[in-house]
Parts: structure tokens; sequence; C-alpha cells
């Protein structure tokens, strides 16, 4: 039996676990990121909406512009008909969902890991975990079933939906089933939506349409007639139904490249740290694909960890547990949110009976009418109306002396923006920061400090 030791440990290399891998690696500590999966084999585009907070993530690591140029951004979602939420009132750079599959999320995310020397083991599987005071071990198998034994400082488990490391720390899941016999399709379409992305629901079905930007779309339905287990073939017939009864047309579509039928659960996990070991992304919430949320909650939850386990691990927090501890505090509220929020659209979408399509109409005026209502939804789905508590929010990009904060962002480390001269020193807290960048703002007139954190957030 092999034993290695690293500083963390991240089981599974999905885009969260890429991210956060990436993160502490760049900051020069010893990553190693185990998957089971052997290198080369992606996993399908499950997720195709990157929001407008993920994309400021990725400014903050070089990636975001490239990003953008692989997809379409989407200005305008039209939601039941009547309802149209306009993205591009959205204040950032980035004022739109920018339509693009998963798996060129994955690969920027791969190329920077690499870059900052995580050492991957692909073809490697988490079979079981334990922790002492100083390590958490994990019990791994290698491509040739090679049982290896790897002690790391943190470990932190990215290993989606049926996270072994969840079970492995006896955590429950708790939750239920919240949609059935969805139907998804890759697609040609013959003739363009109106909307650029395409919500409907009406009756018994819904739909929607997404373009890729390339030719291709992704369509999907529910049926509430035909309410069948994953394993039932479905084939473009059936989506075609669904979307003439539910949009009104099917576009003319054809030429699937993939089709599968698939259910969805509302769970949370109720502790995201017990000790030495973390969950995050899948592993930790998973919810119905409504607003397009899991892929984008999962990186948001790297990008809080990945700085705080970097300055425990460097000697630079004053105080590591409560530093620690604040992942859980700030991530299962918002986890907690996205499990509502997501469900409450897929609920409006399979609105049944008078009663509940009269709440869907009340809801969808509501959202048209009250501009509070509507700037507060935009902020959910976009990530960017997301705050830790009252204090800690949200930065946006500020053009400074030395450049764009999401530029100075790039180092991973704090940021301290001050007047012109002044060098002021951050108040001491158990979460203070031992290294900064320091900033000045370009409008000599502004005589106000400002700490912003390594993931973009007051301080
Ligand atoms: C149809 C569909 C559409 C979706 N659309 C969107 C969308 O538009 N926007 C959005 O944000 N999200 C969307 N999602 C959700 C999104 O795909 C997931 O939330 C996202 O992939 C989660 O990323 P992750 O890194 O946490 O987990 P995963 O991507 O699941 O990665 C986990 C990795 O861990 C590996 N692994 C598992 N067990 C082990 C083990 N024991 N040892 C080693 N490795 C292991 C797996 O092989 C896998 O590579 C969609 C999902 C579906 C199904």
């Amino acid at each position: 039996m092999k034993s290695l030791d690293t500083d963390v440990l991240v089981v599974g290399a999905g885009p969260t676990g890429m991210l956060l891998a990436g993160d502490i690696a760049a900051a020069g500590l010893r990553v190693t990121l185990v998957e089971r999966r052997p290198h080369g084999i992606s996993n399908m585009t499950r997720a195709f909406g990157v929001h407008a907070r993920t994309l400021e993530q990725l400014d903050a690591r070089g990636l975001a512009d490239e990003l953008v140029s692989t997809g379409t951004p989407v200005t305008e979602l039209r939601l039941f008909r009547r309802l149209t939420l306009d993205l591009d009132r959205l204040r950032t750079r980035f004022p739109y969902l920018l339509i693009t599959p998963q798996y060129e999320v994955e690969r920027l995310l791969e190329r920077r890991a690499v870059t900052a020397g995580v050492d991957f083991r692909y073809g490697t599987e988490l079979r079981g975990l334990s922790q002492d005071t100083d390590h958490a071990v994990a019990e791994l198998t290698g491509p040739d079933g090679t049982p290896v034994t790897l002690r790391a400082r943190y470990l932190v488990g990215t290993d989606g939906v049926r996270s072994a490391v969840r079970t492995a720390l006896g955590l429950p899941f708790p939750g239920a089933s919240v949609i059935r016999s969805i139907v998804l399709a890759d697609v040609r379409l013959a003739e363009k939506p109106e909307g650029l992305l395409t919500v409907n629901g009406v009756g018994d079905a819904f739909a929607f349409v997404a373009p890729f930007g390339d030719g291709w779309y992704r369509v999907m339905g529910w049926d509430r007639t035909r309410q069948v287990p994953d394993s039932e073939p479905v084939d473009l017939d059936e989506v075609r139904a669904i979307a003439r009864r539910a949009l009104g047309s099917d576009y003319g579509m054809h030429d699937a490249r993939w089709i599968s039928r698939f259910h969805s659960d509302e769970r949370q996990v109720p502790a995201y740290r017990v000790g030495r070991v973390f969950l995050a992304g899948d592993a930790a919430h998973v919810h119905s694909p409504a607003g397009g949320q899991g892929m984008n909650t999962g990186l948001q939850d790297a990008a809080n960890l990945s700085w705080k386990l970097v300055a425990v691990l460097r000697g630079d927090a004053p105080d590591p547990e409560a530093l620690l501890d604040s992942y859980q505090t700030e991530r299962h509220p918002v986890g907690a949110m996205v499990l509502r929020s997501s469900g409450a659209i897929v609920r409006l979408a399979m609105a049944h009976g008078p009663l509940q399509r009269t709440v869907r109409a009340l809801a969808a005026r509501i959202l048209a009418a009250v501009p509070a209502a509507s700037a507060k939804a935009l902020g959910m789905v976009s990530g960017l109306g997301i705050s830790y508590g009252r204090n800690i929010r949200r930065v946006p990009d500020l053009e400074l002396r030395e450049g764009r904060l999401y530029e100075l962002l790039r180092e991973g480390e704090f940021v301290l923006i001050a007047p012109e001269g002044a060098r002021p020193d951050p108040a001491p807290s158990p979460t203070s920061p031992a290294r900064l960048i320091r900033a000045t703002w370009t409008d000599p007139a502004d005589r106000s400090t400002l700490l912003v954190r390594p993931d973009g957030y007051t301080f």
C-alpha cells in the first residue's frame, strides 16, 4: 500500500473541485485532486448557463473573457409568456447569462489548475476516510486497483451528488425528489425561437429552449401526463410534442446529439464542515435545474472556501477555526436560498389547476410591475445580490489607479483601497489579512478605505 502526503486533497474534478484546487495551488500549496473517471472522458454537458457573479469570479482568475468568447450572452429571459427579465440592467461587466457548455468551463479551470501545479490523479476513487487531530486520511484505489492512503491537512469533497466523502462522514442528505421525467435534448432547429431563451408552461407541460451559440440548442421539457422512470427510453418525437404544447412550436428540431430523461432532487447536507473535511458543490446541495444555479453555486462555494484554506495553511489566520467555520456560516444559507428559489421556479412552471395558475400569473405580474421585486429576483438569479449577512457584500469591479479591481484580485490576496498617500492598517480581527495588495482610488476626492477579500466581498 502506497502512502502520500499533501496539504489539501480535493476529491472530484468537476467544476467545483477544479476551481478550488487551482486557487490553492496558485497560492503555492500542495494540492492533490483525485477523480474516479479516466482522464479525457468529459462529463456530459449538464450545465449550460454561467451567471454574472460566476463570470466575475472567473474574471478574478483571468478566465472570463476567454469563456465569454465560447458562448452566447443572453440579456433577456422570457418566462411564462408574459414576463421578461432584463439582465442588461445588471451593474456588472457581464450583464447577461452566458450560454456555454459546462465542458468549456471545465476546460479552462483544468488548464489553470494544471498550470498552477495541481497533482491530478485520474482513475482514482475515494473509498473511505478518517481524521485525527492533524490530518484527514483518505483511502483510495488507483487506476490499476492499487490501494493508496493519502494524508492531507484538509480534504474537500467536491465529488458530486452521490458524494462518497459525505457518506464517509456519515452525514444525511435530507430532502426529496421535486420533479421526475424531465426530458432533455441538444438539437438543431429549423426556425429560431422569438426570444433567445424561451420558457413557458401551459396546462400539463412546460418547456424551454436555449441557444449554445454554435447552431446547437438545449431543449428541456416536462409532461405531467407522462411520468416514467429515468430508464424509460426517450425519443425526439416526445420532446417535439412537449415543445409544441408548452411553447406553441417545436421549431423544427432535428439531429439530436444527446437525448436523456432525468429526475431532480432538492437536498442539502446540514454540515459543510466536519473537522478537517469540507463539502462543496453538488456534494453539499442539489436542486432542480430551473434557474441554472447548480454549477454556479458550486463555483461560488469553491471561491469562498479556497482563500480561507490558503490563509490557514500559510499560518496567516489569527483564528483559523473561526475562519474555517465561516465557510458554513456564509455558504449554507446561500445553498438553502438556492433550493428555495429554484424550487419556486419549478413549482410555478409545473403549476396545475386554476388556483396554482392564478398564483403563477400573479407572481409574473408582481415581478413585471414592481421594480424592487424584479431587481431582487435578478440579484438572486445572477448571484450579484448575494451577501453574507448584513455586512459582507459583493464589491463590484472598480476602476482603480492600479487597474480594475478584478484584475488585482488575480493575485489571490486581499486588496486594500485607500486615498492617495494614505497607508491605513486593516483592523485586527480573527480573519484579518496578513498579506494584501494596496490600491488607490482614481478619484482624489474619495477619502474612504475599503478592504476587499480575495473572493471579492467586503471585509
Ligand atoms: C440537465 C442539467 C442541466 C443543468 N444545468 C445547469 C445550468 O444551466 N447551470 C448550472 O449552474 N448548473 C446546472 N446543472 C447542474 C450542474 O451540472 C452541477 O451542479 C455541477 O456539475 C456540479 O459540479 P460539481 O463540481 O459540484 O460536481 P460534479 O460536476 O458532479 O463533479 C463531481 C466529480 O466527482 C467525481 N467523483 C464522484 N465520486 C468520486 C469518488 N468517490 N472518488 C473520486 N472522484 C469521484 C465524479 O466523477 C465527477 O467528475 C445542470 C444539471 C443537469 C443535470
